[in-house]
């Protein structure tokens, strides 16, 4: 899509700019794009879906081999932002696919993730290994294995940190160029002839396509027919304090991976080594699908009733060394759509705005790649999977 050429316009505004906004403005500006980022409030901050310090990244992902290659190249893109930012961005420590004979929660809809893991790594192409519950037992007595229980392990997987991402990515499209407005609300935007017009609580701009990657705010910008295939959930984070330092020790990332945990349990569980001392605790959470909010309709406190109900049914029977204590607890937004799909696609209406929902419980793994996709949309007329089409 060719650029206008008005002065004073942009090639490309992003609205919204966590994970995938910052993302796509880093890749615009480094391909010297015009680019401005609009965001509500002042980014990383956590009032939507990119905070709480840790995000699983997997290569082999058992939701789909289609999301592969986006986690492959965002790997790629944090070690070169670290080079760039002097910060920490990626630990690849490893990660354990655990699940058991009989009836196990689903994992972001995959009945089989433990499979489709396996089948994943094999279409990547990424080496792995399979440990039985003896092996499992031996190698990280953190864990209570159930009998029966057999995981899938990876060494190219870990942990990422979300708000630092989205910290060196906007610093770094800001010294490439890229303008970004924070704290500024767009209000409305729409397609007219060969230019977007995005209006703030503030002011109105102009530019030649506009992405929009407005995380759980989305269903609200959109019309109902498009809104009714994303449901936005609340999830809820914990860190609960090992009995310990020896407990503690166990979760260290050199011994310890991240992991997704399909329980015989209501919910699977996954969670992340320990990435601090042990009054900063051991983080873990399970996900609910069952409770569909808003950003502005959601409760954000957590009550004690939550904390004991998670520690009761989901810590205390598998993870002895972890105490009642929870230390922190955080509340955090999944934009879902059904499958655990991506949508990155163009506005059906408005062919110069292109729609990026790239969350389902899993998005973040694959942000960098995303922003990569979203500029050469911009830029290079790049088309994206099919699979991530508007239903
Ligand atoms: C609890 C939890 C755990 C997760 N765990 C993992 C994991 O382990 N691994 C993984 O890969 N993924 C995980 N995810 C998913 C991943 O974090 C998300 O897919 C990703 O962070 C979504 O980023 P986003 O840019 O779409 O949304 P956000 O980061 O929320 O960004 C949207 C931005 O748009 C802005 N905005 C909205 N409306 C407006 C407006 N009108 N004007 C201006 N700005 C606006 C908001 O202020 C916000 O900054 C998890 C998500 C949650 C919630």
């Amino acid at each position: 899509m060719p650029p206008t050429s008005d002065l004073g316009t942009y090639d490309a505004i992003v609205l919204g700019l966590g994970a995938m906004g910052a993302a796509a403005a880093y890749q615009l500006a480094k391909r010297g794009a015009k680019v401005l980022g609009i965001d509500q409030y002042a980014p990383p901050h956590e009032l939507g879906s990119t905070h709480g310090d840790t995000r699983i990244t997997r290569i082999a992902c058992g939701e789909g081999p289609e999301y592969s290659a986006f986690a492959a190249r965002s790997h790629e893109i944090w070690r070169e932002l670290e080079a760039k930012t002097g910060l920490d961005l990626l630990t690849q420590n490893g990660f354990l696919a655990i699940s058991g004979a009989g009836q196990r929660s689903a994992n972001h809809g995959v009945a089989r993730f433990l499979d489709a893991t396996v089948a994943a790594a094999k279409a990547a192409g990424v080496s792995y290994d399979l440990l039985d519950s003896a092996a499992l037992r031996q190698r990280y007595p953190a864990l209570t294995i159930v009998d029966g229980d057999a995981a899938y392990h990876d060494t190219v997987s870990g942990f990422v940190r979300p708000e630092r991402c989205v910290e060196a990515q906007l610093k770094t499209a800001a010294a490439l160029g890229a303008e970004v407005a924070l704290n500024e609300k767009v209000v409305s935007f729409a397609q007219d002839g060969s230019s977007v017009t995005v209006k703030t609580d503030k002011e109105t701009y102009r530019a030649s396509q506009l992405i929009v990657a407005a995380g759980a705010w989305l269903p609200g910008m959109l019309k109902a027919g498009l809104a009714g295939q994303f449901m936005v959930t609340r999830q809820v984070l914990y860190w609960f304090r090992a009995r310990s330092e020896a407990a503690h020790a166990l979760f260290s990332p050199a011994r310890f991976p991240v992991y997704i945990w399909q329980l015989p349990a209501p919910q699977s569980i996954y969670g992340f080594p320990a990435t601090g001392g042990l009054e900063d605790g051991v983080k873990l959470a399970t996900e609910q699908y069952d409770v569909a909010t808003t950003p502005e309709q959601v409760s954000r406190t957590v009550g004690p009733d939550e904390v004991r109900e998670m520690y009761e049914t989901y810590v205390k029977p598998f993870f002895p060394g972890l105490s009642p204590v929870c230390v922190r607890h955080k509340v955090c937004l999944y934009t879902w759509v059904d499958g655990a799909r991506f949508v990155i696609d163009r506005h059906p209406d408005f062919q110069r705005v292109i729609v990026a929902s790239p969350c389902s419980g899993h998005g973040f793994k694959h942000s960098a790649g995303i922003g990569e996709l979203l500029a050469e949309m911009v830029t290079a007329g790049r088309k994206p999977d099919p699979r991530f089409a508007f239903s």
